[in-house]
């Protein structure tokens, strides 16, 4: 076996066969130990016919040498002697670790000598070998990792993304289907044609925007709108969300982002929509521990590819976002997302659009108006809306009723803003309290002039609260007065104020808890931010409240310790006026609250028409009783 080694090693004793082989002897450094045993073996061999050092010199000096070929590492010469036949192998000499002697000899008697190194080829033919056995071996480990677990496996071709975006060849949504932002949807109108006749710009030198941003709020319709230009252009519809370019394996991102573009490119014209592009679109540098993360590559690979094609090739990128203030400035720059567009909770007519669309497919009652539910509901976006008509639609099933009326309609409202109903309280003396605490809040709500009317009064508890009094907001809650705060901080303290004055200090109970958090953010707003204190017109607060990590960071406190305390003054000064004013008006109308309560009691629910009713009535036998008293005090 170790002869026939020492065969092959001198057959191959190529060249290209030695360099090949000595690269993976660097490789595979703890090998050659191993099999270090090949070599030394077969040169015992050989120098049984072999000269010594002294005779070579001889010899040399006899010009019998023809040529020698030293291996300084094994330290032998290979001898070819003068009329030696052309087939036999050289004779071997150990030599002396310093040899310049035999150098000296072979110069001066003209013999040809050189250098080589056969041991390190020898190794490494050795190791070639030897090879044979480890590769299989290898093979087959990798068989079984690869066959191990699903997570190895996406280990292995991670880089090589699954396309994770969605493309919809037709979204089938038109304009018609989106309502109440109609300044958005002239705005985008622009981009359909866009799609469809690019010739029209392109003809007169326009270059077509290549992105646009929508902005707004979370269930605005923002998606839809998207979907609404693709089907106008009919166009496909690509689309991402921002938060699944960002995984695990760093370099994944980047080349979602690049696979995206690529499908995109062939399916040019098309619409590509990015949906909470916040998530990658971070300002760069600012989170904690920045530097060149995972995110920041998806983001630079993102604008590198929106550079990387012409306005003209037909692809529109749409991307979505409610904080447009966190956005990497570069992604706004001309050329990206350079045109914004705002999409807003929708105003009252606005409301009344959604509605009309949603309840198309709906069968409502003839006597429920659309026009009375957009006015209850204020603040509601476009999927608000169509999950009211939709639990509406529920609950009629649910009765089995052949269309939805207004009742089901109010349910639902008190379901979207307030959670399930549950059932109402038995224990009489909680019961009690809060019917008081409730019709604390309702009566000094309807006496104060400032204040929204109350719209119901109800001891059903419902979601976290136990009793709940809802105010219909007269108007669109635009511009808020100083007077109209301050009605509302009292009418909020107003339950409270009625449990102390029933009940006494000692019983007041945590059921005020949301409604002093609720005050004490309204006053301090005040203070702070409105400039309705006496601190005078100063906003004391930046405009945002959050923190982000990096950016708001560091100017968090704007004023001094000195400041800081007046502002704590002064809220604590309108809380407290608020509050003895909330006490004075229910110490002045206790008949009227304790005729409330019993009612409420009685029936759980008093309705806004009702309460104020009653109220009235007081209020006119308070006047009369006042009137009659009037001569005898004179
Ligand atoms: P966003 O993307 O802004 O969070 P979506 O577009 O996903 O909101 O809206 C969710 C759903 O709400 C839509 O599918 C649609 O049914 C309804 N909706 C939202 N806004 C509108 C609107 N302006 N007009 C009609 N329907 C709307
Ligand atoms: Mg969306
Ligand atoms: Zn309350």
């Amino acid at each position: 076996m170790k002869n026939f080694g020492k065969k092959a090693l001198i057959k191959q004793h190529s060249p290209k066969r030695v360099a090949w082989a000595g690269a993976l002897a660097a490789s595979l450094i703890m090998l050659p130990g191993i099999f270090g045993g090949t070599p030394a073996l077969a040169q015992q061999k050989a120098e049984r016919d072999s000269l010594t050092y002294g005779e070579l010199i001889q010899k040399t000096d006899k010009g019998e040498v023809k040529r020698v070929e030293l291996d300084e590492t094994e330290q032998i010469a290979k001898v070819y002697l003068k009329g030696q036949k052309p087939d036999t192998p050289p004779i071997q000499v150990r030599l002396l670790n310093q040899n310049t002697e035999l150098i000296n000899k072979l110069k001066a008697k003209n013999v040809d000598f050189g250098e080589i190194s056969s041991a390190n080829s020898r190794a490494a033919v050795g190791l070639l070998i030897n090879l044979m056995w480890i590769l299989p071996l290898v093979a087959l480990m990798l068989l079984f990792l690869r066959r191990s677990t699903n997570a190895s496996s996406q280990a292995m071709n991670f880089g090589k993304s699954k396309a994770r975006f969605q493309m919809e060849a037709k979204t089938g949504v038109k304009f018609d289907d989106v309502a109440g932002i109609e300044e958005a949807k002239e705005e985008l109108q622009e981009v359909v044609t866009f799609l469809k006749q690019p010739e029209r710009f392109t003809a007169i030198g326009a270059r077509i925007p290549k992105g646009v941003l929508l902005v707004g709020p979370p269930g605005t319709g923002k998606t839809l709108l998207a979907k609404a230009i693709a089907g106008e252009a009919s166009v496909p519809f690509f689309s991402i969300s921002g938060s699944e370019f960002v995984e695990m394996f760093v370099g994944v991102g980047a080349s979602r982002v690049r696979d995206l573009f690529k499908k995109a490119k062939e399916n040019a014209p098309c619409l590509i929509f990015i949906d909470e592009i916040d998530a990658v679109g971070r300002q760069r540098g600012a989170g904690i521990g920045g530097g060149n993360d995972e995110r920041e590559q998806t983001l630079n690979q993102l604008l590198t590819e929106m550079d990387g094609f012409e306005g003209n090739s037909g692809i529109i990128i749409i991307a979505a976002t409610n904080r447009p203030d966190v956005l990497d400035t570069a992604l706004l720059r001309p050329g990206r997302f350079d045109r914004q567009v705002i999409v807003d909770a929708p105003d009252l007519k606005g409301r009344q659009e959604i509605l009309k669309v949603h309840s198309r497919n709906k069968k409502i009652d003839a006597s429920v108006s659309l026009d009375a539910i957009a006015r209850r509901t204020p603040g509601f976006t476009g999927a608000d809306l169509a999950n009211l008509l939709n639990e509406a639609a529920i609950l009629t099933a649910r009765r089995r009723k052949e269309a939805i009326t207004i009742l089901e309609i109010d349910d639902a409202v008190d379901r979207v803003v307030a959670g399930m109903e549950g059932t109402a309280l038995v224990d009489s003396k909680s019961k009690r309290l809060i019917g008081y605490h409730e019709v604390g809040h309702a009566l000094i709500g309807t006496l104060l002039k400032d204040h929204d009317p109350v719209q119901k009064v109800t001891l059903i508890p419902r979601g976290q609260a136990l009793g709940l009094t809802w105010f219909t907001p007269n108007e669109e809650q635009g511009l808020v007065s100083r007077s109209q705060l301050k009605a509302r901080i009292t009418a909020t303290l107003g339950g409270r104020a009625a449990e102390e004055i029933v009940f006494g200090k000692p019983e007041v109970t945590t059921g005020a808890g949301n409604d002093l958090q609720q005050v004490t953010g309204m006053a301090r707003q005040m203070v702070t931010k409105f400039g309705m204190s006496e601190l005078g017109p100063l906003s004391l607060e930046s405009q945002s409240t959050e923190v982000f990590l990096g950016r708001d960071w560091m100017n968090k406190s704007e004023y001094s310790e000195e400041i800081a305390a007046k502002i704590d003054s002064q809220v604590r000064e309108i809380v407290n006026n608020c509050y003895i004013k909330a006490k004075e008006l229910l110490q002045e109308h206790r008949i009227a609250l304790e005729h409330l309560v019993d009612l409420l009691i009685d029936q759980e629910t008093i309705d806004g028409e009702l309460f104020r009713q009653i109220v009235t009535e007081h209020l006119q036998l308070d006047a009369q009783m006042t009137d009659e008293k009037l001569p005898v005090s004179h």
